[in-house]
C-alpha cells in the first residue's frame, strides 16, 4: 500500500510508480477517499528491491505492507500446523523445559554429569551445556571443543537430547557430527545472517531443532521472526524463538526482562516461544519469578541455567544457575501456571 505525501499522486507520479511496480509483475490500484487517495500494490509486494525503490521516491510518504514478509514462519503460512517435538515433549502441548549449565567445565566433567542427572530428575526435557562460549572479555574462558564429549556422555547417561551454542561453521559441523540435537544461536549472533544461513543449510535435511535467541539489538518483532525465516528457508522449520532479555538493562537486572513479548510474537508467527529467564534477569534469586511470569504470558517453554553446585561453576553459573531443588520447584510451579492457562483460560 503506497501512501503519498500529498492527497493524491499526479498523473506523472502514477506513471512513474506504475513503471516501477510493473518491473516486478505488479500493478497499482487507487483507493479513492474523500480527502486522500492511497494506492494498493496488486501482486506479490514482497520484493525488497521494489519496496526500496518506491520508498526512495520523493513523493511517497511511506509503504504499508499488507503481505507478511515471512513466507514460512507467518502464523497464516502452510506451516502453521507444524509441531516441534524434542525430548518427548511436543511444544504447545506441554510446557517444555531446557535446563543445564551455562558452561561445561572440561576440567570438572563430573559436575556436568551430575547436573545432567539432576535436571532430568527436576523434570527437564532437554539438557543444555555450553561447549563454545561467546565471552565479552577476550581473556575469559572461551569454552573447549573437548566438552562436546562430556555433553554427549551426559546425553547417553540421561537419555536427554542436548542443546549447545554454535558460533561458526566448524562448530556447527562438530556439533552435528557428535549428535547434538538442538543448536543454539546466541543473542550475539542472532543477527549474523551468514551464520543463520550456515545453520539453515546444515540442518536442512535433519530433524535438528534450532533455539534462536533474541538479540539485544533486535528492535522490531519482524527482525526476530525474519532471523528464524533465514534458517527455515533452507527446509527445516524446527526453529524455536528464545527471548532472553533485551537492552537497555533494567537497573538491577542483567538485561531488560522481555517475557511479555510472547503474545505479540504469537500474533505474527506460529513458532514456539521458549523464554530464557536466566540471561534476562541474570541472578539466580530473580530467575523463578521471571520464569513463572513467562509462562503466564503464554510461553511454550523455558530455558534455565542450573548447576549442582553453582558457586563452583564457570561462565554465568556462579551468579545465574539455579540449584536442582530450586529448579524442580520452579518447574513444578511453572507447570501449575501452564495448567491454569490451559484448563481454566483455554490457553489464551
Ligand atoms: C547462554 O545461553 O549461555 C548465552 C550465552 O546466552 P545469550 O546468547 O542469550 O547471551
Ligand atoms: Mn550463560
Amino acid at each position: 500500500m503506497i501512501l503519498p505525501k500529498s492527497n493524491r499522486l499526479t498523473p506523472e507520479q502514477v506513471a512513474e510508480v506504475t513503471a516501477i511496480v510493473g518491473e516486478f509483475g505488479c500493478q497499482i490500484q487507487p483507493i479513492i477517499g474523500a480527502v486522500r487517495t492511497i494506492y494498493a500494490i496488486v501482486g506479490d509486494e514482497r520484493d525488497e528491491l521494489m519496496i526500496n525503490r518506491l520508498e526512495g521516491l520523493s513523493f511517497v510518504d511511506r509503504i504499508d505492507r499488507i503481505q507478511s514478509p515471512f513466507k514460512l514462519m507467518d502464523r497464516r503460512s502452510d506451516l502453521a500446523s507444524h509441531r516441534i517435538t524434542i525430548g518427548g515433549v511436543t511444544l504447545g502441548e506441554e510446557l517444555a523445559v531446557i535446563a543445564g549449565q551455562c558452561t561445561i567445565d572440561p576440567r570438572n566433567p563430573n559436575f556436568f554429569l551430575e547436573t545432567a542427572a539432576a535436571v532430568k530428575e527436576a523434570g527437564a526435557h532437554v539438557l543444555r551445556g555450553g561447549v563454545w562460549k561467546p565471552r565479552t572479555n577476550p581473556y575469559a574462558f572461551q569454552g573447549d571443543a573437548k566438552s562436546i564429549d562430556i555433553l554427549m556422555e551426559a546425553s547417553r547417561l540421561t537419555g536427554l537430547p542436548v542443546d549447545a551454542e554454535v558460533m561458526d561453521e566448524q562448530q556447527v559441523r562438530v556439533a552435528l557430527d557428535a549428535g547434538v540435537h538442538m543448536l543454539q544461536v546466541g543473542a550475539r549472533n542472532a543477527l549474523n545472517y551468514s551464520l543463520l544461513r550456515t545453520i539453515g543449510r546444515a540442518v536442512a535435511k535433519r530433524d535438528t531443532v534450532v533455539l534462536l535467541k533474541r538479540s539485544l539489538h533486535m528492535g522490531s518483532l519482524n527482525e526476530f521472526i525474519s532471523a528464524a525465516e533465514y534458517i527455515a528457508a533452507f527446509g527445516n522449520p524446527n526453529v524455536i524463538l528464545c527471548p532472553r532479555g533485551t537492552a537497555p538493562a533494567l537497573d538491577g537486572y542483567r538485561n531488560h526482562p522481555d517475557e511479555s513479548i510472547t503474545p505479540l510474537l504469537k500474533e505474527k508467527t506460529w513458532a514456539p516461544v521458549v523464554i530464557d529467564p536466566s540471561h534476562s534477569v541474570g541472578k539466580a534469586s530473580y530467575v523463578p519469578a521471571c520464569a513463572l511470569a513467562a509462562v503466564a504470558y503464554g510461553a511454550d517453554g523455558l530455558c534455565i541455567e542450573a548447576h549442582v553446585s553453582p558457586s563452583q561453576g564457570i561462565g554465568d553459573d556462579p551468579k545465574q544457575a539455579l540449584t536442582p531443588s530450586v529448579l524442580a520447584d520452579t518447574i513444578a510451579q511453572a507447570r501449575q501456571i501452564w495448567s491454569l492457562r490451559h484448563s481454566v483460560m483455554g490457553g489464551v
